[in-house]
């Protein structure tokens, strides 16, 4: 396996990040995850934009985005993978313990690895713990995820393989690692980005393409919904087959169906949409 470090491809065993880089001493950093398929980045401009507001979000110095898009070409060929997760990290560099972020200049990572193939249901639980819809940090896809990797775990505890969060004004926001969809009466509605979510890559599609309204929703719409989906790069569109105790018997339902129709067709023709 070859990744990109120091402006070149190492092997993965000889690549070396320093003990004090300030993305794994505070994590300060941030990221990206890449679906890509036979070699091929999915939606890899908009993945590079996030990176970059992600960073200005920060105070990072702003990433060089041609070299992340050659880095990322760069490992795809020297890695050949049928269906792949590139991951784009991005730190603040070296700095001195008990300093501040140091002037060596940040990190830039690209490595890969393979994905897998997500089933087209699953089932996810609610957690005590809010997203903060008013933080420094929200709406920065940063390394800091220790809060979601928490969260994660007391899903996998309880069987699930996401788990949901509510804002600090008890609006529902969004999974750890995905967005949250909910059909009501037909009509499909994610939260808004202020509910304190992150803009996911496939949610702007999705609302795009099937017309889904953003609509700020309690958190106990999940005990009525008709249909409830998660968005994300690996899931794409799943469909929620039970949310905590309830079961939604018959998931995917018909309008989940449709989405999920017209995302393949759409995400399908074009690779960087
Ligand atoms: N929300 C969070 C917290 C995430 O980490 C992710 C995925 O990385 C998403 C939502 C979904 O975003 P995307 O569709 O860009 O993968």
């Amino acid at each position: 396996m070859k990744i990109w470090l120091d402006g070149g491809l190492q092997h993965i065993e000889a690549a070396r990040v320093s003990v004090l880089d300030h993305g794994l001493t505070v994590g300060d950093g941030v990221f990206e995850t890449v679906k890509a398929v036979e070699g091929r980045p999915f939606a890899l401009t908009r993945h590079l934009d996030r990176l970059a507001r992600s960073a200005r979000g920060l105070g990072l110095p702003e990433p060089d985005l041609d070299e992340a898009r050659r880095a990322c070409g760069a490992v795809l060929e020297a890695n050949p993978m049928p269906f792949g997760r590139l991951r784009i990290t991005y730190t603040g560099g070296v700095s001195p313990l008990g300093s501040e972020r140091g002037d060596h200049g940040p990190t830039l990572v690209v490595a890969l690895g393979e994905a897998h193939r997500r089933p087209d249901s699953t089932a996810v639980v609610t957690v005590p713990w809010t997203r903060n819809e008013r933080g420094a940090l929200t709406g920065l896809k940063t390394t800091s995820y220790a809060e979601n990797v928490v969260a994660l775990a007391r899903a996998r505890e309880q069987g699930a393989s996401e788990a949901l969060f509510a804002n600090t004004v008890g609006q529902l926001c969004e999974g750890t690692g995905s967005n949250v969809f909910v059909v009501l009466d037909g009509e499909i509605h994610t939260p808004p980005v202020d509910s304190g979510c992150l803009a996911g890559i496939t949610r702007a599609l999705t609302v795009e393409w099937t017309g889904a309204r953003e609509t700020e929703l309690p958190l106990d719409v999940l005990d009525r919904a008709d249909e409830v989906f998660l968005t994300s790069t690996l899931r794409d569109i799943q469909s929620v087959h039970r949310v905590d105790a309830r079961e939604l018997p018959g998931a995917p339902g018909p309008v989940t169906v449709k989405a999920m129709r017209i995302f393949d067709e759409r995400a399908g023709n074009d690779l960087d949409p």
